[in-house]
């Protein structure tokens, strides 16, 4: 059975001082650890107030980013080297907006999740369809590329602990939630994705999250869906009373 796992993504939020607020008004309130995986990828700067707060909790820390480079002449980016040495269970790669305002492409993002699991660093990897896209019929084949691209390489082992975050771009900060039925239809051909790259079983392992504007009210919809394994959570994760609602769907 794939353990759910709502993931907050905090982007560009939030500093040490609140990061540490969150953190104690959630940390004894959280799911236990084998019913869904709550997780919060904070901005950098803030992950290590994270890691220290959250500690003796179930509350897992996450970086927003990655780099290839383990370290070396790479400027303002975050070493997947040092997240590992400060505790950072996941990092997200290839969110959509780093795919647009750094130009990230699918051989990028690929590179990031090898230099990753090469520090026993899990990624969430991101993909998705821009609204012109899903219109003119492309969602399914544009998202299979991504996932293709991003996983070239990987082996099934690394597969099956990896997570896939499906994020209609359309969705994202929008209010505009994709139908519990455009999510699963979206999601169940990623698993089939994976299937045909790999095998059944490592498509059966594999956590597949959904993220566009998922809500308090329609977490366990999207939830009860038999290929959304998650969430990846942006605006209704930056509230301890809104994410623990959340990590609660099940209640
Ligand atoms: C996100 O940034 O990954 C996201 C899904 O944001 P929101 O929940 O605010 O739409």
């Amino acid at each position: 059975m794939r353990k759910p796992i709502i993931a907050g993504n905090w982007k560009m939020n939030m500093n040490p001082t609140e990061t540490r607020e969150f953190v104690n008004a959630v940390k004894n309130e959280l799911p236990g650890s084998n019913d869904v995986e709550a997780v919060i990828a904070a901005p950098a700067l803030d992950l290590t107030t994270l890691i220290d707060t959250a500690k003796d909790s179930v509350l897992v820390p996450a970086a927003q980013d990655a780099s290839e480079f383990d370290s070396g002449a790479y400027t303002g980016q975050i070493s997947p080297k040092v997240l590992s040495e400060i505790g950072a269970k996941y990092a997200i790669i290839g969110h959509s907006e780093r795919r647009e305002y750094q130009h990230e492409t699918d051989a990028q993002i690929n590179a990031k999740a090898k230099a990753l699991f090469n520090n026993n660093v899990l990624p969430i990897i991101c993909v998705g369809e821009t609204l012109e896209q899903r219109e003119a019929g492309e969602t399914e084949d544009f998202v299979a590329t991504q996932v293709e691209g991003a996983l070239n390489g990987l082996t099934a082992d690394q597969v099956k602990v990896a997570v896939i975050a499906y994020e209609p771009i359309w969705a994202i900060g929008t209010g505009k939630t994709a139908s519990s039925e455009q999510a699963q239809a979206v999601c169940a051909h990623i698993r089939a994705t994976v299937a045909k790259l790999y095998d059944q079983d490592t498509a059966d392992a594999l956590r597949i999250q959904y993220g566009g504007s998922m809500k308090p009210n329609n977490v366990k919809e999207l939830m009860a869906q038999p290929d959304i394994d998650g969430g990846l959570v942006g605006g209704a994760s930056l509230k301890p009373d809104s994410f623990l609602e959340l990590v609660h769907y099940k209640d």
